[in-house]
């Protein structure tokens, strides 16, 4: 079975890496010709260090990653008042990591390559045409290509949603919008802290010498920053935070080009994910707020479970049906609980994180 992936991110890797590990022919093919993630980090949790283990590359993503099994929580004047253990999946391996998606990319990246699957850069599909029988796809270089199945692993404004489910409801904004920005790692910050407040605001390692902020505001109208001036108005958000060390931390924010600022928005898909032979993962069929730090996870476990469905050899319809089975209720959950979260922190009402967090763990712990 030939299979095309179009999109070279999270969901898009590591459904190459399960299909090569179940035997599929797998072609990648990514709009970017530099292949370029933005320099911050992720947070994922035991979820998705199972998954990884699944698709048979836990340790060189450990290796890119720094582990923590607890998160510490701070009160809003700046002292620690608990340091929570965080529940593991697999003996011997840490609950969660923090990791730099530039890491992330390239471990995804190189064993996408050494599992066998091609990827082209700078490329995409320009039209594409089901016959019930295979999909011949035009690509934008020239070339043609006959396909078993298309997998729409482009993200949040997915071509591939757009021209298959042309009915499908656009992402909304949400609200809130998310800075980050990248720190040298402080000795006490050993693993991800979180700052209760009005503000939501968090310390996250990504190796043994470097952590990310990141601080979720209310951005009404949802304002387009021009990039020169953002370190300041990164600062300005910060203001009102009374933590010494935060404060501390956004006076080190000078630089324009590492503030790294995103509008959150959503998209969930009701219906079907798939038409025919081209089926959607990731954030092309459901996009979440990262209040739980679940989005790229639930693109990783869609990957492993479509591979799956595909290798019971039945018929396509029969497999992208029971995809769509497996995935639904548990991505519709972490989309649904995520927005609860950023609604909350909207109106003033005090958020139960450490509740929402361990509700969202007894789900995600299921065998996907
Ligand atoms: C502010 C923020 C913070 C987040 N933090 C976390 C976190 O801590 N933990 C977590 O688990 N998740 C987090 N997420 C969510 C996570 O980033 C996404 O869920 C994840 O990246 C989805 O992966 P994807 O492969 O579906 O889409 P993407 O990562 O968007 O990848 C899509 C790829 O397709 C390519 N592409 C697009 N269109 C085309 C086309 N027409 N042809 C070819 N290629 C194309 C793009 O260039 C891109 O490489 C966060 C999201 C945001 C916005």
């Amino acid at each position: 079975m030939r299979v095309l992936v179009i999109g070279g991110g999270i969901g898009g890797l590591t459904s190459a890496i399960a299909l090569r590990q179940k035997g599929f022919a797998v072609d990648v093919i990514e709009r970017d010709p530099n292949w370029s993630v933005y320099g911050v980090g992720i947070i994922q949790q035991a979820n998705v260090i199972r998954a990884m283990a699944e698709l048979g590359i836990l340790d060189d993503y450990l290796d890119a990653a720094c582990a923590f099994d607890r998160v510490d929580v701070y009160i809003p004047t700046g002292q620690k008042v608990a340091s929570v253990p965080t529940p593991k999946l697999i003996d011997g391996y840490p609950a969660n990591v923090g990791i730099g998606r530039p890491a992330l990319h390239k471990v995804l990246g190189d064993r996408t390559r050494a599992a066998g699957a091609s990827v082209r850069l700078g490329v995409t599909a320009t039209e594409w045409h089901d016959d019930g029988e295979g999909v011949d796809v035009t690509f934008s270089d020239g070339m043609t290509e006959r396909y078993d199945l298309v997998i729409g692993a482009d993200g949040l404004y997915s071509q591939v949603r757009q021209s298959i489910m042309p009915d499908a409801a656009d992402p909304r904004f949400v609200g809130q919008g998310v800075w980050r920005y990248n720190f040298p790692l402080s000795g006490d910050v050993g693993s991800m802290s979180v700052f209760e407040g009005p503000t939501g605001l968090g310390l996250v390692p990504t190796s043994p010498t470097q952590m990310y902020m990141f601080v979720t505001t209310p951005e009404p109208g949802c304002p387009r920053y021009p990039r020169e001036g953002l370190a300041k108005v990164m600062r300005d958000k910060l203001r009102g935070v009374p933590a010494p060390q935060i404060q501390e931390l956004a006076g080190e924010i000078t630089d324009d080009d590492g503030v790294v600022y995103k509008p959150l928005e959503v998209i969930f898909v009701a219906g079907p994910w798939h038409r025919g032979r081209v089926v959607l993962i990731g954030d092309a069929v459901h996009a979440t707020t990262p209040h739980l730090g679940q989005g790229a996870g639930m693109a990783v476990e869609d990957s492993l479970v479509l591979a799956d469905e595909l290798a019971k050899g039945g018929a396509i319809e029969a497999a992208l049906t029971a995809f769509h089975h497996r995935r639904f209720e548990r991505c519709r959950y972490i989309v649904e609980a995520s927005v609860r979260i950023c609604e909350a922190q909207l109106s003033g009402t005090r958020v139960d994180q450490a509740t929402a967090t361990k509700d969202m763990f007894e789900v995600v712990s299921q065998p996907i």
